[in-house]
């Protein structure tokens, strides 16, 4: 085993243990533990002080995952757009591959809650090789993301494999692949898988960092390895009430990413998936942010503040002039001339509105 299968093995996901650990309700804890998937890696626990912190907030089980807050489990209708159990295909040009069902850790924020960890929704490997031959037999698609649950808890042969038979199909370019190891389990990007995704170049990795916290000894090491063995990495942040949303936070993010050249790509607005709404921050805001981002750092390091479009209908990058109303069910113009109407509000308990800390 290597080392980052024994920590995934000795990971945190007894609720009982981890409510002491924190002080939290056990029973509150097993009762949202037995909806959604829990799992803290050992690296992990060293970076959560309180429940609260912005570590805490984004892995730590919290009831208001269980509250009803009226929002679907599948707002994107991703279920929809899969014609195999293991492939997403939203854009003609470009599909995502599940390469698995799990991850080192759970994000409570998931958009994919409803089943990520899910015993019942467990993706053997033999369903990801179909996923490959649907990509073979689809020449429209240049581009596959590998995602998951995370990649990178393929073992490196598993993913050689896929790797390999990916690059046989003489229609595809750009490889990319998903993966939060580098906030959860950066002992996962050892040399030799980063010589192994050197091989399959052009392939891009998306780092997943929420907070400047994340960003470890460690998963500077990672980001380093992975550049030097010449893969360009490009990260995603999910925009998080009480974890991100000020302007400071995402400055250091941003600044901080750079200097590792990672590439700030995405700031997510929150899908709007069940059991997520109390992580939910206003689009006004979201939109305030980015501009004060702009003047703050370096245009590489402001990333596009992204909407997916409720229904599966794609993404948006949100700008002022996309607004054509406010309120909480805020109305945005479309590339195409039409019009969406897509959830504006800040959760459950209305937030008192925060102004910017600059
Ligand atoms: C986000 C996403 C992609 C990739 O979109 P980019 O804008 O190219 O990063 C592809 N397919 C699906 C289903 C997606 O949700
Ligand atoms: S790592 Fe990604 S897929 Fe897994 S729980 Fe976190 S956000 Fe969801």
């Amino acid at each position: 085993m290597d080392a980052w299968q024994q920590s995934i093995a000795q990971s945190l996901s007894d609720p009982a243990t981890l409510a002491a650990r924190f002080g939290l309700d056990p029973a509150a804890v097993s009762k949202v533990a037995a909806r959604y998937p829990l799992r803290l890696t050992p690296h992990l626990l060293t970076l959560i002080e309180r429940p609260d912190d912005p570590l805490g907030r984004q892995f730590l089980p919290d009831p208001r995952e269980l509250a009803n807050d009226g929002l679907p489990d599948d707002p994107l209708a991703e279920n929809r757009l899969a014609p195999l159990p293991a492939i997403v295909h939203r854009y003609p040009s470009r599909v995502l591959l599940l390469a698995g069902n799990n991850c080192a850790a759970y994000c409570r924020f998931c958009t994919r809650k409803r089943r990520v960890g899910c015993a019942v929704f467990n993706l053997p490997f033999s369903e990801l090789l179909k996923g490959v031959d649907y990509i073979a037999g689809h020449a429209e698609i240049n581009e596959v993301i590998i995602s998951g649950g995370d990649p990178l808890l393929l073992s490196d042969d598993a993913l050689a494999e896929v790797l390999e038979r990916l690059r046989r199909i003489p229609h595809l370019g750009v490889l990319r692949i998903a993966t939060r190891t580098l906030t959860v389990l950066p002992e996962r990007i050892t040399p030799a898988l980063a010589t192994l995704l050197g091989r399959h170049a052009p392939l891009y990795l998306t780092t997943h960092f929420n907070h400047p916290r994340e960003l470890t000894a460690a998963a500077g090491e990672a980001c380093r390895r992975l550049a030097e063995a010449g893969i360009p990495l490009a990260n995603q942040t999910v925009l998080l009430r009480g974890v991100n949303d000020d302007i400071d936070t995402l400055v250091t993010l941003c600044d901080r990413l750079l200097r590792l050249r990672v590439r700030p790509y995405y700031l997510h607005q929150l899908d709007p998936v069940r059991g997520t709404g109390h992580f939910r921050v206003s689009i006004e805001r979201g939109l305030q942010l980015v501009g004060a981002l702009r003047e703050r750092v370096s245009g590489l390091a402001v990333p596009h503040y992204i909407l997916d479009l409720p229904g599966g209908r794609g993404k948006v990058a949100l700008t002022p002039e996309r607004i054509v109303s406010l309120g909480p069910a805020m109305v945005i113009r479309l590339a195409d001339g039409g019009t969406a109407e897509v959830p504006n509000d800040e959760g459950e308990s209305q937030a008192v509105p925060r102004g910017l800390s600059t």
